[in-house]
Parts: C-alpha cells; structure tokens; sequence
C-alpha cells in the first residue's frame, strides 16, 4: 500500500513525522538509491529500499495469520512455472503483505492451509519435536480390514523409515469405498496417500480437517479467513483423542 514517505519514516519509529520531513528536505533519506527531497511522495514501503544517513528502514512488520479451505487443483507454492493455479492467488485480497504457506498439501489434496509472514511460527509449527497433528480425512478404494488399520497405527516402513504411530477412526465404509479420518504429526511428502497404498487401500479423496486443535470448521472450499490469536494456541494444543474433541464445524 502506498504511503507518503515522512508517514513511512515516522511508522519505522526513526523520527516523528515533522521531524522525517525535515530529514527528507535534507537530502538525507534515499529511496531506491536516490535522493527524494519532495515531500509527499508516495510510495509502497514494501516494494522499494528506503535508507536514512545510508541506513535501512525497516518496518516492524504486522504479524497475519491466514487459514484457507484449499481445494484441489491448485499448487501449493508462490509462482509455478507450469502456469497451474496457485494457492496464494487464493488469498492475495486478502492482505498486500508477502505471506508464505506453512508446509504443503498436494495438488489433489483439499482443506486447511495456514500462510504467515511469520517465519518463527512457521519453523515451530513445522519443527518435527513440537509433533503438531494434521487430521485428515481420507476415501480409500474398498474396505481395510481392522489388522491393516492396526499396522498404520503402530507404524509401517516406507522408504525405508517407519512411520510414527498414526491415530485412524473409520468413518464408513460403503460401495467398496471407506472413510476414514487419520492423524499424524509428520509431514513426509504425499505420506497419507503412500500410507494408505502401502495396505492396498489407494486414497481417492484427501482433505485436511485440523492442524493441531485448528479445525477447518465450515470455511468454505477456496476460502480464507484470519486467525485470532485464540486459533494460534489452537495450533499448538495437544490433544490426546483428537476425534472425541471434533463436532461439527
Ligand atoms: N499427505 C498426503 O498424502 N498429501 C497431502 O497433501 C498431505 C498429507
């Protein structure tokens, strides 16, 4: 967004904005290299270097926190050189801030996608100690038997790593076809879908329900919405039974 510059200045805590337009009168603040002396000029802080005395500004930068009902066919990604839809085209109305996805879910995988321009809270949502769950909910091919739905949960080799112990409830099972919801905190590529046909059972359909506490809740499909600092604890909250603290929405 753009902003007079001495508006800038005083924003970056350097001078108040009488004073920044003394400064800017003075020769002493550059923008992109070059020396603005008119005052009232306007610019986007975030799309141009600004440098007082040869120094950075630099913005304390607001913290936003966006969750997002991705639906399948988009890339989880900023630019994708194949032209496919991307995710952030998805949620770039909502804030002119450059926020990031937290980890990814797959071209065919739906639901809960968090961004940020928080780079801290990304790593620790991530951090494979913190063991934040994903809870999604998964359409498998025919019906796995309560054995095979017992070796996901103790943990199966897959490429030559065992799995952590995964939490599965099975929703239904109809028309040669089984849903069922699992919980993991790790976050190897395409793992749910690798997990499931690793027991002969390939995932038709995969949505992601819950990060950590977070639930998707009934944000519509292609939908964002910001989170409160009440979701953000959500997050990082441990609960045992995951699917016993689920209603509807
Ligand atoms: N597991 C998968 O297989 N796909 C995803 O997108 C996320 C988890």
């Amino acid at each position: 967004m753009e902003e007079r510059l001495q508006k800038i200045i005083a924003r970056a805590g350097i001078a108040s904005r009488r004073t920044a337009e003394e400064y800017i009168k003075q020769g002493r603040i550059k923008v992109d290299g070059q020396v603005v002396t008119t005052l009232g000029t306007k610019l986007d802080p975030e799309q141009h270097e600004i440098t007082f005395d040869g120094k950075s500004v630099t913005l304390s930068e607001e913290k936003v926190y966006i969750l997002l009902n991705k639906p399948e066919g988009y890339v989880t990604t900023m630019h994708d050189p194949q032209g496919r839809p991307v995710v952030t085209s998805l949620i770039k109305k909502m804030t002119p801030k450059r926020v990031f996805p937290v980890g990814r879910l797959d071209f065919d995988t739906e639901g809960a996608l968090i961004f940020t321009n928080d780079g801290d809270f990304a790593q620790q949502l991530q951090h494979p100690s913190n063991e934040i769950n994903k809870t999604y909910v998964a359409t498998v091919k025919g019906s796995p038997s309560k054995a095979k739905i017992q070796q996901l949960e103790k943990g199966i080799m897959l490429e030559g790593r065992k799995t952590w112990p995964a939490r599965i409830n099975r929703l239904s099972s109809r028309n040669n076809q089984a849903v069922l919801e699992i919980t993991i905190h790790e976050g190897r590529k395409r793992q749910v879908r690798k997990m499931f046909a690793a027991i002969g059972h390939p995932v038709l359909h995969l949505k992601r329900v819950a990060y950590g506490g977070l639930k998707l809740g009934n944000l519509s499909m292609g939908k964002a919405r910001f989170l409160t600092s009440k979701d953000l604890k959500r997050v990082f909250s441990k609960k045992k039974n995951l699917y016993n603290s689920m209603g509807s929405g």
